[in-house]
């Protein structure tokens, strides 16, 4: 039963299932020698060949465990199994011998243990031997693998550790990278920003001095009627104002809250960025299409909302005069919705590109040749700072048109 019990064990470690064959085999080895036992314990003087029996069927199945062993080995060599193969070979060798002494030798001397000769003794010792051996051996087979086993969690183990040391690392290096971006961007906008401070300035400053040479020269000639003078002087009194708001509201990009927020009706701001940017829009050609609530009453600083004001009729206007529109409409709508006010300008321009849309109000992100990509981020930023929202729609038959919503007063 030992024997068989270790094919089975041998053929489980190749982790193989026996086939059609080897299951009838593991059937018919205790059957026929059940069957050949059966008239050999009924029939007298028959010991030596039940002996004979056991030992040879025992030989079969040692013959049978050697050849799986053999499989095994073949595979991953381990050192034990070698030994494991070199005592079963031996249990062989000594099972054979016994088997052909019992048969040939002289009845009880080889067969019972106080009776047999030094021969038959050594055999029968060495076929123990090698037994008992070879179940030490497989110990020694079990303690090794769960040894390995052990090994490999450790193993495993360290390098999990080494493997979540360089994760840590690695997102420590992900935030420096993420932080000298932030550092790096904040410069750009710095950067980008005083550009645009410069820009700005230098319009209002630029038609100032063309007048001041101007009004400088009439004075020289003596030629200077007092109509001209006026006309002169609220020009640049008017770009004056100009510079003063930009250098306003830029500075108050920097100083988080509602710095010098007052109520101010929305009507009397759109009117005083219209008056700025009326002339420009009769060059252009430009019609406005006014629908404001007379009542619409905000808590703001107006410097920073009429600059708000001022980028969109700006893009709408650039948008109009670079598309081939004829008739060239810029609606401007006011009305009160649930606890906000609601402003839109819109025009019938080309419209904003659909893969532009995404990055509209993104810093730098710009179509023009000569464009800074700022106007539409400061009115974000500006109109965010209030509470409100701004939010980009295709305008109806075509065009622009940008929603901002500012809570009511
Ligand atoms: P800039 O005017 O310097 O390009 P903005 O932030 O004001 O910067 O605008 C970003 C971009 O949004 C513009 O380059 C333009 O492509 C698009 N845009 C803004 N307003 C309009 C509009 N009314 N019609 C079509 N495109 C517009």
């Amino acid at each position: 039963m030992s024997s068989l019990a270790l094919v089975f064990l041998y053929r489980s470690w190749g982790e193989k299932p026996f086939n059609k064959i080897q299951t009838l085999l593991l059937w018919l080895i205790p059957l026929g020698v059940a069957i050949l036992y059966e008239p050999l314990r009924v029939t007298p003087d028959t010991f030596l060949q039940r002996v004979a029996l056991i030992t040879i069927t025992q030989e079969i199945l040692v013959v049978w465990q050697l050849w799986e062993l053999i499989k095994f080995y073949k595979k991953d060599r381990p050192s034990i199994v070698s030994w494991i193969i070199f005592l079963t070979i031996f249990t062989l060798i000594g099972n054979v011998f016994r088997t052909y002494r019992i048969l040939t030798g002289d009845g009880p001397t080889n067969i019972f243990l106080y009776t047999e000769d030094a021969f038959a003794l050594g055999l029968r010792w060495i076929t123990y031997a090698s037994n008992i051996m070879t179940f030490v051996a497989l110990g020694m087979f079990y303690f090794q693998k769960q040894l390995t086993k052990e090994n490999q969690i450790a193993n495993a183990l360290k390098s999990t550790k080494e493997e979540n040391e360089k994760i840590t690392e690695l997102l420590k290096e992900k935030e420096r990278l993420i932080y000298g971006l932030m550092k790096a961007n904040k410069t750009a906008a710095t950067g980008a920003l005083s550009a645009s401070i410069a820009h700005e300035l230098n319009q209002p400053l630029g038609a100032s001095n063309l007048n001041i040479q101007f009004l400088k020269m009439k004075l020289e000639r003596g030629a200077l009627n007092p109509g001209v003078g006026k006309e002169i002087l609220d020009s640049l009194e008017e770009d004056n104002k100009r510079a003063a708001t930009i250098v306003r509201s830029l500075r108050s990009i920097f100083t988080e809250g509602e710095s010098n927020a007052q109520e101010v009706r929305l009507s009397d701001l759109i009117a005083k960025v219209l008056d700025i940017v009326k002339p420009e829009l009769k060059n252009k050609n430009i019609q406005i299409q006014l629908r404001v609530d007379d009542d619409l009453v905000i808590r703001v600083n107006s410097s920073e909302i009429e600059q708000v004001i001022l980028n969109l009729l700006n893009n709408a206007a650039q948008a109009l005069a670079n598309s081939g529109t004829l008739q060239r409409r810029i609606a401007i709508e006011a009305l009160k919705t649930d606890n906000s006010v609601q402003l839109s300008i819109s025009d019938n321009g080309a419209g904003v590109p659909e893969d532009f849309k995404s990055q509209l109000f993104e810093l730098l992100s710009t179509t023009k040749q000569t464009g800074m990509g700022l106007g539409l981020w400061l009115c974000k930023h500006i109109v965010t700072r209030y509470s409100g929202s701004i939010h980009y729609e295709d305008a109806v038959g075509g065009g622009a048109k940008f929603v901002i919503e500012l809570p009511l007063n």
